[in-house]
């Protein structure tokens, strides 16, 4: 079955009992039990039957269940946002002492976490370019567990080799984890490129139109005991279970994601070269044939670019001129809305940071983030370059 077909199609864990067509919203926080014997088999693991929403919720599991089938994953747990699955997949493999390594090219929050938040409880952090092996190679040690990578990173747009990453963590028993926000696992087998754990914010191409938050922890069986500890120790523990309501949303958005990932992308294509033509700005789109990423982006993710594009302006102020000036394009963070989205992430995402952090990050004052939705491409481009002329001139 094809998995636009089994997006729609995967059934319920067990009938409804009214033939509902879509699955219903259990918003209860505990389950009642026929007799003693059941309740202790629920609690104990026996049975897979649901006992308390913080840990299992059946519309929570058909959400989990879906993602499973099209990923082809062994377990998949859902979290209540894209942070609280990177920080289970984070907690759940590294502690005191241990190295995680990755790159400075990081969604903000994820860089605060390891180097901020789990500093503090002693987990190491080293920051290398993940596109150089050598720096890789003299980073990872066998006190590493985890290299940690953006399959596109944000803002950057950078791609890393996979194949290469995952040589050089498994020579060291470290574990391969990708966050694969920007390309989802519908259309990049990034299991077969040697990742191990995919993570990843469902409040962006999954949730279908930034309906709700959530993340996702895709485990594809490759690491002993991990399941375990995901699902019986930061599962319970942290609370951080996707609730019931966001679930059944991001299972309606699962439905339509390859018709609107498809059109955003096309769209985001027909913008970017739209805007590449504008002798004021640089664009940057691992779509178009001349993108330093275009090729391994294409080789590693079937093709698939996303929707997200920067344009990097002459100075800071004409960012902000660019950003006032703005009609349609809505001034917002989030990506893979349906509207048409912009923002400055150096004065915003990552504005708490110092000037010297950000430009470790390269993440530049003079340049705009843009995600691109489902509009008429021609009023999104119209948009656009009245801004940037009001920007420039
Ligand atoms: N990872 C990436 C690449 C992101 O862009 C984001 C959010 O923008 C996150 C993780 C965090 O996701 P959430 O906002 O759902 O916590």
């Amino acid at each position: 079955m094809e998995k636009t077909t089994k997006a729609i199609h995967t059934p319920y864990m067990s009938p409804d009992a009214y033939g509902a067509l879509s699955m219903p919203v259990y918003h209860c926080a505990a389950y009642e039990f026929p007799d003693a014997d059941t309740m202790i088999d629920s609690f104990t693991g026996r049975s897979t039957d649901p006992d308390y929403s913080r840990v299992t919720n059946p519309t929570v599991i058909h959400f989990e269940n879906i993602v499973k089938a099209l990923a082809g994953a062994r377990d998949v747990v859902a979290f209540n946002s894209g942070m609280a699955a990177i920080s289970a997949v984070a907690m759940a493999l590294t502690g005191a002492g241990k190295k995680i390594v990755t790159s400075r090219h990081l969604f903000g929050n994820t860089y605060l976490l390891f180097t901020r938040t789990l500093a503090r409880f002693g987990v190491v952090t080293e920051l290398v370019d993940l596109t150089d092996p050598e720096a890789v190679r003299a980073a990872v040690d066998d006190n590493t567990a985890m290299v940690y990578l953006e399959t596109v990173t944000n803002p950057q747009m950078e791609v890393a080799d996979l194949a290469m990453l995952a040589d050089v963590a498994h020579a060291h028993g470290a574990a391969l984890v990708a966050d694969t926000t920007m390309i989802p696992f519908v259309y990049a087998d990034v299991k077969a490129l040697g990742v191990d754990v995919e993570v990843l914010s469902s409040t962006k191409y999954i949730s279908g139109g930034a309906t709700s938050l959530g993340g996702l922890v895709i485990d594809y069986g490759t690491l002993p005991g991990f399941d375990t500890t995901l699902r019986k120790d930061l599962l319970m523990n942290l609370g951080a279970y996707l609730n019931p309501h966001a679930a059944y949303m991001q299972t309606l958005g699962l439905e339509t994601l390859d018709a609107r990932y498809t059109a955003q992308e096309r769209n985001a294509m027909e913008v970017a070269g739209a805007l590449a033509g504008m002798p004021e700005i640089e664009v940057c789109y691992p779509g178009l044939p001349d993108n330093p990423w275009h090729e391994l982006c294409k080789r590693q993710f079937g093709g698939r670019f996303g929707a997200m594009i920067t344009i990097t302006l002459p100075s800071e102020d004409s960012c902000k001129r660019f950003i006032n000036a703005l009609g349609l394009v809505k001034r917002a963070t989030n990506l893979f809305d349906n509207r048409t989205l912009a923002i400055h992430p150096a004065s915003t995402i990552f504005g708490t940071l110092t000037p010297e952090v950000r430009r470790s990050m390269d993440v530049s004052e003079r340049l705009i983030r843009l995600s691109i939705g489902l509009e008429a491409p021609a009023d999104i481009i119209a948009d656009l370059r009245q801004a940037i002329e009001k920007a420039v001139h």
